[in-house]
């Protein structure tokens, strides 16, 4: 004879335990809501409050270049300098913020549509260093937002320029494979390579191994794109090449198998 388990009875909470409860998860709710109101403003305020003062400085600086006798000059050149380093800086955060709280609009993309239009942007530089560009099509499609991919795809090709010496010729291959329900999209160079103690480290805000006045940049540009890789339901590393050089990747949810018109 088959004996039915009784399910266990559910616990009776006293009234006052069950308001206390409710009470709590309100709480959380509304801390939760604040929380996200307060980034909220924050991500404005950088955006607006802290670049008027900073363009006045850069204005102001320019003035004083044209103004000024000539052991003073170096000075206001100084100055510019380090207000278009800021102005960097806050563009690439606000960049970072806006993944972060944006919702994702996902859709069916063709990584080669994009990767076109990123091309067309990077064309000149790609170009003056006499790259040799190598792109498997047709790359897999993928579940993404257009904008997201094209700045994961962006960063990571003005990267594979700026890290191979100038004496050679950039050789930058994007391929792509799909891996089961997931399409792994590579990005690679013949750079100078990232020892593994800090495969993982550069993928964190303000994380770089050289001084910006050796390689310019903010140290932000591969936060945003691993930022911009989970944000649309995947992840994003590097390997070595195995050569010289860098095998950046991007795994995506493939457009394949996915449902399209996904939020995350
Ligand atoms: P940035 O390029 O502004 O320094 P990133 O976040 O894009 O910031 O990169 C962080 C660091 O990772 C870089 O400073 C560099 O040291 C290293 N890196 C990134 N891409 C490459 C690459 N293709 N080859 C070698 N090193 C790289």
């Amino acid at each position: 004879m088959r004996s039915i388990a009784k399910p266990a009875p559910r616990p009776v909470l006293p009234a006052r335990e069950k308001g206390a409860r409710r009470h709590s998860a309100k709480a959380e709710r509304l801390a939760n809501e604040r929380l996200e109101r307060d980034i909220h403003a924050f991500a404005y305020s950088i955006a607006h409050d802290l670049r008027a003062p900073l363009r006045h400085i850069h204005g102001y600086s320019e003035f004083l270049l044209s103004g000024s006798d000539a052991a003073s000059k170096p000075y206001a050149r100084r100055i510019m300098a380090a207000t278009r380093r800021m102005d960097a800086l806050i563009s690439d955060l606000l960049v970072y913020s806006r993944l972060t709280l944006d919702e994702m609009g996902l859709r069916r993309v063709e990584p080669s549509v994009v990767l076109e239009r990123v091309l067309a942007g990077l064309e000149k530089d790609l170009e003056a260093r006499g790259t040799v560009l190598d792109v498997e099509v047709p790359l897999p499609a993928v579940l993404a937002q257009p904008d997201a991919l094209a700045q994961i795809l962006e960063n990571l090709l003005s990267n594979a320029l700026k890290f191979t010496p100038l004496c050679l010729y950039p050789r930058i291959r994007v391929r792509g494979e799909t891996r089961g329900d997931t399409v792994r999209l590579w990005v690679e160079d013949n750079g100078i390579g990232i020892r593994p103690a800090y495969r993982e480290k550069i993928f964190d805000v303000f994380q770089r191994l050289h001084r910006s006045d050796e390689v310019p940049g903010t140290g932000i540009g591969l936060a945003i794109v691993r930022r911009a890789a989970e944000r649309m339901g995947g992840a994003a590393g590097v390997e070595a090449a195995p050569e010289r050089g860098s095998r950046f990747w991007v795994d995506l949810q493939s457009g394949e198998t996915h449902r399209q018109g996904r939020r995350l």
